[in-house]
């Protein structure tokens, strides 16, 4: 679920008391162009908490689910209530791709899952609480059991020394190897099927990701959680 921001709603209908979004402009599931959508909520499926809408893509046509939040302190400080957008990508991201991974340990996905979870529900004690697990299940996977009595900060100094972080490059160095078939790919000796050219772009992906978005992304998050405090 992805929250819809206020700015995005770009008008509304009364529903008794309430005032319930009815156009809503939102980056779509289905195409991920920033389309129009038009809510036709389903008021028999009214509970307490939530009211169910469907809206069609203005772009690509294709039906996503929202959710209405009617049981909100929003609501309550008199605020329009907040809408959420069912966005598979959004929900999972990561979880997606650690999920039934044999090299990922399960009290990391589960403990990510629950994060996740309470994350998404705003209770921000319990995100912090299993935030703290997350990161200590990852450092128990690479220093092993013998760092336990540590703090996160000994551990994270070690984790460099029990983690081979060159070996994604060391990969590549084999892939691109001269006397490779993929090295005769670039070098257009040999033809590329449409698979083939698909894992050559995902192969770039991962590598500029590792090496630039990342490190990057890390540095960033860690100024802006420091020039909060
Ligand atoms: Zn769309």
């Amino acid at each position: 679920m992805r929250e819809i921001v206020p700015g995005s709603v770009l008008s509304h209908i009364q529903y008794g008391y309430l005032k319930v979004p009815k156009k809503i402009k939102s980056q779509c599931p289905s195409c991920s162009k920033s389309g129009e959508f038009l809510l036709k909520a389903n008021f028999y499926q009214v509970n307490k908490t939530g009211l169910f809408a469907e809206g069609s893509c203005s772009l690509c046509k294709k039906p996503s689910v929202f959710v209405i939040m009617l049981n909100d302190d929003s609501i309550n400080n008199g605020d329009e209530p907040r809408v959420y957008i069912y966005d598979p990508l959004a929900t999972n991201g990561p979880l997606d791709e650690i999920q039934g991974k044999k090299r990922i340990p399960q009290d990391l996905v589960r403990s990510y899952r629950s994060a996740l979870n309470v994350s998404q529900s705003k209770d921000h004690s319990a995100t912090a609480v299993m935030a703290k697990r997350v990161l200590e299940s990852v450092l128990k996977n690479f220093n092993g059991d013998k760092m336990n009595g540590q703090t996160l900060a000994e551990q994270f100094e070690h984790l460099p020394k029990n983690v081979d972080l060159s070996k994604p490059i060391q990969v590549l160095s084999h892939l691109v190897h001269p006397d490779s078939q993929f090295y005769k790919m670039l070098e257009l000796e040999r033809e590329i099927d449409d698979e083939t050219a698909g894992l050559i772009m995902e192969l770039l992906e991962g590598l500029i990701e590792y090496l630039f978005v990342l490190p990057e992304r890390i540095d960033s998050l860690h100024e802006r959680i420091e020039k909060k405090y």
